[in-house]
């Protein structure tokens, strides 16, 4: 089935199958492997010292272990977000992104724009995402391969102690995960 579905992914890059086609594929990706997955492997993370070392220490093999696993994911680092660091991932060359854990790129991600710039300017780019980040922060861009695809592990907001795994993944966004927004705290 993985290898069908990849090839089903190849020919939509190539323009090969239809728009209602993709539209399907696309709402699997958003709905049954999209960014509900990444979701639950941060809620695992800030949940679980030890599945959070070993994520951050071997990406690939801790996101396999929950069952997340295929094309665009074979090759995963994870990158964690502290008080000191603040990281964003892109790829300068294409579209690269961690499917598995993301679901399919939002079309900026995919852009010429984002691309080029997060790289020259990211203070600024994440700015116009609505993201001031700190000057005291280092932010570090991760520049997406074909070997590797990367995904940010959000700090955990203020105020979700009392949280279940479950209530914590519902608030892990997208964004949060790709770099360009934070999760809001929870008041
Ligand atoms: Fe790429």
């Amino acid at each position: 089935m993985l290898r069908v579905r990849a090839l089903e992914e190849l020919m939509i890059a190539k323009g090969l199958v239809t728009p209602e086609a993709l539209d399907r594929v696309v709402d699997y990706y958003e709905r049954e492997t999209g960014p509900r997955n990444g979701a639950s492997v941060v809620a695992k993370a800030w949940t679980d010292p030890a599945f959070k070392a070993w994520l951050l220490s071997d990406g690939t093999e801790a996101i396999h272990s929950m069952g997340f696993k295929g094309y665009q994911g074979e090759h995963m680092r994870v990158v964690e977000n502290t008080d000191n660091v603040h990281n964003v991932i892109v790829c300068t060359l294409c579209s690269c992104y961690p499917w598995p854990v993301l679901g399919l790129p939002p079309a900026w991600y995919k852009g010429s724009a984002y691309r080029a710039r997060v790289v020259r300017e990211p203070r600024a780019v994440l700015a116009e995402f609505g993201l001031d980040v700190p000057e005291r922060k280092e932010i570090r861009v991760w520049d997406s391969t074909a070997e590797i695809r990367y995904m940010v592990l959000p700090q955990r907001p203020a105020g979700t102690d009392g949280m279940s795994l479950e209530q914590l993944a519902t608030i892990v966004t997208r964004d949060s995960m790709i770099g360009t927004s934070l999760i809001a705290t929870i008041v």
